[in-house]
């Protein structure tokens, strides 16, 4: 075998530790070419020193076959040397989303020190009394997933991203590179799309909410998709889903919804002429914060077979671990999203009318731009609330925030059942210039809330009232 400088080898073999250690001078010969070499085997190997001249060793695991019951939880693993080719790829497979679930994790760290593991020992270790029904799970929460957004398929996937990156990825054609984006989109979803790393290729056109009119003229037979957020994070703004679906449809260019922060509760936008509609599950149709997950739903068979294979293919399911802990955080959604939508709604209100806050975000509010659409497609408007403080400062949002708080958690996610806050655009957008933010229109100074579903608000009611209180100089 000859190699050069500029190749990749990709190695597959019955026995690549034997290998390794017999051909060491050969592989000594390729590191000094930087031929990087990938191994593909079918469990991770056993040696206590990385070999030199290997860049990457790549395999499956799971728990054995013979326990025909659990033999779902499987996952992969790439090893490797190379500190920054690693960094990157934990940064693609953040923004892309194919994420382990942690519970499967806990069951190979056992398998893995045990060398054996039983049913009853995944039960203890996930947190899962009852593991009946694994597997008619998925198809039980697609069935109300479907139920609930009018959709005729849904299909489960490890994580949200995981799900934007699998719509994203199916509906990408050569001869159809160009994307249009109506609003902000969540900012990792940004990412996904702009980053040429990751998604090479796209043409993204953005549209702000008040010019759906430029739509039919920037429609081409170039345009994969439209693609926008029910409600969008963190301004809340309510998109004219009906509107866009008219033309969407009318030119048969594929609607694209992420509805994260409207839930299944609020919002039905197939009704509207949505094609995809995309949940991440690890937000309000679980709300315990221990769960990660997404779903896409879509109406056409057509589309289901497409993203069925495209999910087969690329071995983008989530673990039947997550999906009976998810199953479970459904029975009671309903009742929670109610709450979630009474306790944003009254936090936004609270907020609107206190003398340390200048401008509050979102639309059950008459001065909110989206107030007549959010009345129009939304039946509730769910708990982010955004605001600004009248001290516009980095000090100001220090007082405010940099102190503990006794209800509420400090903490970058949404649709928890507990009542969660962050300086959002301090943390995903922190390298931004003044002139990016002003684009947008993201105030860097921005705090948003995510409302809980507590019964009792007064605990929170307090913790921002004293937060708010420290505000005003
Ligand atoms: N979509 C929206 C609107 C989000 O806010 C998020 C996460 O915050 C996601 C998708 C990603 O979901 P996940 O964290 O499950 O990957």
């Amino acid at each position: 075998m000859s190699a050069k400088q500029g190749d990749v080898l990709l190695l597959e073999m019955k026995d690549p530790e034997t290998f390794l250690r017999k051909e060491s001078e050969w592989f000594g010969n390729l590191k000094r070419l930087r031929v990087p070499v990938i191994i593909f085997a079918a469990c991770p190997p056993d040696f206590e020193v990385w070999p030199g001249g290997l860049t990457y060793w790549v395999s499956n695991i799971k728990t054995p076959d013979s326990s025909s019951d659990i033999s779902g939880i499987e996952g992969g693993v790439i090893l490797s040397s190379a500190d920054r080719q690693i960094a990157e790829l934990t940064e693609i497979r953040k923004r892309s989303g194919p994420i382990l679930s942690a519970r499967n994790a806990a069951v190979f760290l056992e398998f893995f020190r045990e060398n054996k593991i039983d049913l009853k020992h995944i039960s203890v270790l996930s947190g899962i009394e009852n593991r009946q029904n694994v597997s008619s799970t998925e198809s039980l929460i697609s069935q109300r997933l479907c139920e609930w957004e009018h959709a005729s398929s849904g299909f489960l996937f490890p994580s949200g991203m995981s799900a934007i990156f699998a719509v994203l990825n199916l509906l990408r054609k050569k001869e159809k590179p160009q994307v249009i984006v109506i609003g902000l989109l969540y900012s990792e979803s940004y990412t996904l799309l702009m980053d040429s790393g990751l998604s090479s290729n796209w043409e993204a056109i953005f549209l702000g909410l008040a010019e759906l009119d430029r739509l039919p003229e920037i429609l081409s037979d170039k345009t994969a998709m439209i693609i926008t957020e029910t409600i969008t994070n963190p301004l809340g703004e309510v998109p004219d889903l009906e509107k866009i679906g008219n033309i969407a449809n009318s030119f048969g260019v594929p609607f694209v919804v992420d509805s994260t922060l409207a839930s299944p509760a609020n919002c039905q936008p197939m009704d509207y002429g949505v094609d995809y509609v995309i949940h991440s599950t690890t937000k309000y149709l679980s709300g315990s914060n221990d769960h990660g997950g997404g779903v896409v739903l879509v109406k056409s068979n057509e589309d289901a077979l497409a993203l069925e294979n495209f999910q087969k293919y690329w071995g983008l399911t989530i673990s039947p671990l997550e999906s009976v802990v998810l199953l479970e955080c459904m029975q009671d959604f309903e009742e929670r999203m109610e709450r979630f939508n009474t306790n944003g709604t009254t936090i936004a209100k609270l907020l609107s009318e206190h003398s340390a806050v200048a401008h509050v975000y979102h639309a059950s509010l008459p001065s909110h731009s989206s107030f007549s659409n959010a009345k129009k497609l939304l039946s509730g408007i769910g708990g982010v609330v955004s605001f600004t403080l009248k001290d516009e400062s980095e000090e100001g949002l220090q007082n405010f925030h940099d102190k503990d708080f006794s209800a509420i958690l400090k903490s970058p996610s949404l649709g928890s059942n507990q009542t969660l806050i962050c300086p959002y655009p301090m943390l995903t957008h922190y390298f931004d210039t003044d002139q990016e933010l002003e684009e947008i229109k993201l105030p860097r100074h921005l705090i948003r809330i995510a409302a809980g579903c507590e019964k009792d608000l007064a605990p929170i009611i307090r913790d921002l009232n004293s937060a708010l209180l420290r505000a005003i100089r």
